[in-house]
């Protein structure tokens, strides 16, 4: 079969298609300091790794839960509403795939060409570079609203004014606090929000637990509105992939009906509930990472970089001496890993994950050395 035939097999709109970009993840125990990829510095609680390594037996022959009954019944308890608001997730990733495919039209449908919104994703620019990506595959109609200078959400006056927004869209993503901003929402602005939206809401909290407040009454309190959370990085749980979101029992169910039966691996299960039974431990970390978040804006403050105020546990600088590709090589060059971004929004500025208070030094050992390159160079 030639190139072409073979490329033949593939969905026509897929062929052209941009997969969403990860951010590099070196090979194991190398010696970077990595920052690129918001993963927390700090390792599981011990329990937690002892919790997973005791599950290591002869149950790997066996399928997990399909229902992830525990996991979503302590997830339950911790918010305060019922194990059929839960709905856990393969990383919130795959719940965020999971509710485009089930609130949104493809926008070939015959229901598409009647009634656009149902065929609508929209979000805010920039966020999260995965929805664009999710919603792309599902062929779904996509808005893109821009976010203000300071990356707040502009009001629901400019909003209903806007061509890039559209109140009556299937399904509306919001990323709060902000990626890759880090800025944060106050909740009574979000509710203003959603209670103008008509269709389905989904506040993607993946950094909350860094942030003053949260949106999680929300998806109490309005039926359309639905908040996904993970254990990624808050809970040092990137490597398990657990994801849930809450919301009301009929678009829960309907999650449930599209998901895939064992979309959440045994280990994660086991590794997220002993997370949950140990929060004391989190609760500590977090304290760490935000004053190392403010302690490490301030330091760069104090070296001339724009700092933006973060809610989460990264930053967004812009820097000077050097142009941010230019910071992303140099730092590069002494094996620290950060985040450059090419799209126009944010290609000024470098998103950098806060680290263990060691490497944050480093990390600022190693800026004003080049910092001092580029002056006597010049
Ligand atoms: C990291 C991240 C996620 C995805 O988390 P997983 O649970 O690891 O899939 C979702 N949304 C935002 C904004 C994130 O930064």
């Amino acid at each position: 079969m030639s190139k072409k035939s073979i490329l033949g097999l593939i969905r026509r709109h897929l062929r052209q298609f941009h997969a969403y970009t990860p951010g590099e993840q070196p090979s194991a125990r190398s010696k970077w300091i990595k920052l690129n990829t918001n993963e927390n510095p700090f390792p599981p609680a011990p329990e937690v790794l002892e919790a997973v390594k005791n599950a290591c037996d002869a149950r790997f022959r066996l399928y997990p839960d399909p229902l992830a009954s525990g996991l979503r019944k302590s997830l339950a308890k911790i918010h305060g509403v019922a194990p059929e608001n839960v709905l856990v997730g393969n990383g919130s990733d795959d719940i965020l795939a999971m509710c485009v495919r089930s609130f949104v039209e493809p926008s070939d449908s015959s229901i598409a060409k009647q009634f656009p919104h149902r065929a609508t994703v929209q979000y805010f620019d920039p966020s999260y570079s995965l929805y664009p990506v999710i919603a792309g595959i599902h062929k779904a109609r996509q808005l893109s609203q821009p976010l203000n200078p300071d990356f707040g959400i502009p009001s629901v006056t400019e909003l209903r004014d806007s061509s890039q927004w559209d109140m009556k869209a299937a399904l509306t993503f919001i990323t709060t606090p902000n990626a890759p901003s880090g800025r944060g929402y106050a909740t009574s602005q979000l509710e203003q929000l959603c209670r103008a939206l008509k269709g389905v809401v989904v506040l993607d909290e993946a950094y909350a637990e860094f942030a003053n407040e949260n949106a999680m009454s929300l998806a109490t309190r309005h039926p359309h509105v639905l908040v996904s959370r993970t254990f990624s990085k808050a809970y040092s749980l990137c490597f398990q992939r657990i994801g849930y979101v809450v919301g009301h029992p009929e678009l829960i169910q309907a999650l449930d009906k599209i998901r895939d039966s064992y979309n959440v691996n045994g280990l994660g299960q086991v590794a997220a509930i002993s997370t949950l039974n140990h929060h004391e431990y989190y609760e500590m970390n977090f304290q760490v990472i935000m004053e190392e978040r403010n302690k490490l804006s301030q330091a760069l403050q104090a070296l001339g970089f724009h700092v933006f105020s973060s809610q989460t546990n990264f930053i967004l600088v812009e820097p000077i001496g050097l142009s941010a590709p230019e910071w992303f090589e140099k730092l590069r060059e002494q094996k620290i890993m950060i985040r450059y971004f090419k799209h126009p929004r944010v290609d000024k500025f470098l998103r950098i994950s806060v680290g263990s208070p060691s490497e944050n030094l480093k990390l600022l050992t190693s800026i004003k050395k080049i910092l001092k390159t580029t002056r006597t160079s010049h």
